[in-house]
């Protein structure tokens, strides 16, 4: 009795976890878009993929549900069925006969990565080449994180004949190379000598396949060149040159699994944005590692004499006060290193940078002299000057014991006696 019911749970179990609703397993809102479905869908699959789980049963399940539930959704009258019946709807549906269901997961893969549906580790499934990609980002991105978008175009399986380059998912074997996509060529050289020569097949171009009805869209192509846009998370404290790889997200074909996409992260220069918070003095400070580097101007006035105070505006808008008292000298390129307000301290493991650590900011003071003055003003400097300079003046020529005249070179011919 006990068995039974316990085999019933399963089988319980089963059925829910077989019927799990479709939006919730590719992760999407109920009104998500092609787009957005077509997004999860790659990042899902991918992640499932058995070549990528060898041996694990339940990722194995979620890569077929997921193809399921996108295959589902993508077409507008399934979604419609799917969200007006559910899961029991879909199944008659499917039963009635619907010509833009897949049923092979694999297949399906393949129409989002190319080649035959499996990764090149396993299989012998050749991976194209990767694509490597350097985003300019500003500094106060670095500095305060920041997820952002950026597109790159690339060759895509043709959407539209879903990679057959066929506007009726006709393909035919070439007739004249049997498919082999080359042709022996005899050749006379001279009477009696011939030479056997392999050319490529002029009717199907190599391939070894024909289309009588070439897609409109690709050309029969198969590909075509589009434009993605992809997420970008940078961390606070992110590196410069640091490697984010997109798994398989390179150009595509449907002879090879895509390759990587890798983006180089690269700092854009300097410059004032539009907004409020693109205008802070953090935008010009200069990073070196953990540290970041500004240079402050100082009249002279100011780093003689002391008693002022100067606000720099930090790449998060914070403030950052600097000031000396009356009396307190600052000597010009003096460097006065601020703890705790260089970069975030990068660090893969912490989520979201928790605990951060930060690098300081080395201010370098420049003082600058004024060319000009009021008459009035540097007739009274001038006396005062001179009335110190009287009273204890020194000249330091003489105080460093700098000769009078300039001093003779003994002449090349003069030898040292040996
Ligand atoms: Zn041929
Ligand atoms: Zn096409």
């Amino acid at each position: 009795m006990l068995l039974r019911i316990l085999l019933l749970l399963g089988v319980f179990a089963l059925g829910v976890l077989g019927a799990e609703d479709f939006y919730k397993l590719l992760g999407v809102k109920k009104d998500a878009s092609e787009r957005e479905l077509k997004k999860a869908y790659r990042s899902l699959s991918k992640k499932f993929h058995p070549d990528k789980n060898p041996g694990d049963e339940s990722a194995h399940e979620k890569f077929v549900a997921v193809a399921e539930a996108y295959e589902v959704l993508i077409d507008e009258e399934s979604r419609r069925v799917y969200d007006q019946y559910g899961h029991e709807g879909i199944k008659q549906h499917k039963q009635g006969g619907s010509p833009r269901q897949h049923h092979d997961p694999f297949d399906l893969f393949s129409r989002f990565f190319g080649g035959s549906g499996h990764f090149g580790h396993s299989g012998g499934q050749r991976q194209g080449p990767n694509m490597e990609l350097r985003v300019a980002i500003p500094l106060r991105d670095f500095y305060n994180g920041r997820v952002t978008e950026f597109e790159v175009e690339k060759q895509a399986i043709c959407s539209a004949c879903e990679g057959t380059g066929s506007e009726d998912g006709h393909v035919e074997t070439c007739d004249a190379c049997g498919g082999r996509g080359a042709r022996i060529q005899r050749q006379q050289l001279a009477p009696g000598l011939f030479q056997q020569m392999q050319v490529q097949c002029d009717k199907c171009n190599g391939k070894g396949k024909t289309i009588a009805h070439p897609c409109p869209v690709c050309g029969g192509s198969r590909v075509v060149r589009e434009p993605e846009k992809h997420e970008l998370h940078i961390e606070k404290g992110m590196p410069l040159g640091v490697r984010i790889t997109y798994e398989n997200e390179a150009d595509e074909s449907p002879d090879w699994v895509a390759g990587d996409l890798i983006v180089h992260l690269a700092e854009t220069d300097p410059q004032y944005g539009q907004q409020d918070h693109e205008r802070t003095d953090g935008t010009f400070f200069r990073r070196r590692g953990k540290d970041l580097f500004w240079r402050e101007v100082l009249s002279l006035r100011e780093a003689w004499m002391g008693d002022w105070t100067r606000n720099i505006t930090h790449l998060d808008g914070h403030i950052v006060q600097l000031s000396r008292k009356r009396g307190e000298v600052v000597q010009p390129n003096q460097i006065e290193i601020i703890a705790d307000e260089g970069m975030p301290v990068w660090h893969q493991e912490l989520e979201n940078n928790a605990g951060e650590v930060y690098g300081s900011l080395h201010v370098e003071y420049v003082v600058v002299l004024p060319d000009q003055m009021e008459k009035g003003m540097e007739k009274d400097f001038w006396g005062v000057w001179e009335k110190y300079r009287k009273k204890s003046g020194k000249l330091l020529d003489d105080e460093w014991g700098r000769p009078k005249e300039p001093i003779v070179m003994p002449s090349a011919d003069d030898h040292d006696e040996l």
